[in-house]
């Protein structure tokens, strides 16, 4: 969740400048959730109602992208380390945009990008987990029974993945394009279940979320969502 300090959330929205935000808050003028707050460094997310003396901060209107996530770029809304980000590809965009959940550094792939707080609740919970496809390209040559295995599910950290699909691509002399496809998104997920079958991913991409997929988009392209797009997914 994409959260932010107060005062740049209070100036942004237009209120007044970062300084004289800081201020507003020290003075008691401003509101989070209904409670006084004078505490300068206090974080709140856009789900967070913030009310300056008694007026809700105006939101931004809700924006959503989909990235062609390129390999080597953070999924992050800005890095310590100064690592190129998938906001810093969406620069052009002026609203506060934060990705939807996350794709490794070394991932490419489809990612969701919006100031939308309960599209982002909603995505990421694992009840509403979305169907996802990945490719993989993987060390060795997988067999029906490492097929199986990823389909009925693996155990990673004490806990068994849920039912997945997969489909054998090719093979190639020592190394096998899989395509499998999951609902959960739990950490490092698709990289785990094949490291735990012997089988450690050597490239990896996503290819869709849910409905959506990267047609027409090459790496680093972005596109606005449809409306009807935006309708399927809430
Ligand atoms: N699973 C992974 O292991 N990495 C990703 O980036 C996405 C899913």
């Amino acid at each position: 969740m994409n959260e932010e300090r107060l005062q740049k959330v209070i100036a942004h929205a237009g209120v007044a400048s970062r300084r004289k935000a800081e201020e507003l808050i020290a003075k008691g003028h401003v509101k989070v959730n209904g409670e006084v707050v004078k505490e300068l460094g206090t974080k709140v997310t856009p789900n967070d109602e913030v009310k300056v003396d008694e007026v809700p901060i105006s939101k931004e209107a809700p924006v959503y992208y989909l990235l062609y996530k390129p390999r080597g770029v953070i999924t992050a809304v800005t890095d310590d380390k100064h690592r190129k980000t998938v906001v810093d590809i969406l620069e052009e965009v002026p609203e506060r945009i934060y990705p939807v959940g996350r794709l490794d550094y070394d991932t490419s792939g489809l990612l969701l990008l919006t100031n939308d707080g309960d599209l982002d609740n909603k995505l990421t919970h694992p009840k509403y987990e979305v169907e996802k496809t990945y490719v993989a390209k993987v060390k060795g040559i997988v067999t029906n029974d490492d097929l199986k295995h990823l389909r009925t599910g693996v155990v990673i950290e004490h806990r068994k993945t849920a039912k997945a699909k997969t489909k054998l691509i090719r093979t190639n002399k020592d190394s096998s394009i899989v395509q499998l496809t999951i609902h959960e998104g739990r950490n490092h997920q698709v990289k785990n279940m094949f490291e735990k079958i012997g089988h450690p991913v050597e490239k990896l991409s996503r290819e869709t979320y849910g409905f959506l997929t990267l047609k027409g988009l090459q790496p680093g392209d972005y596109r606005p969502l449809k409306p009807h797009e935006v309708e399927e997914l809430k």
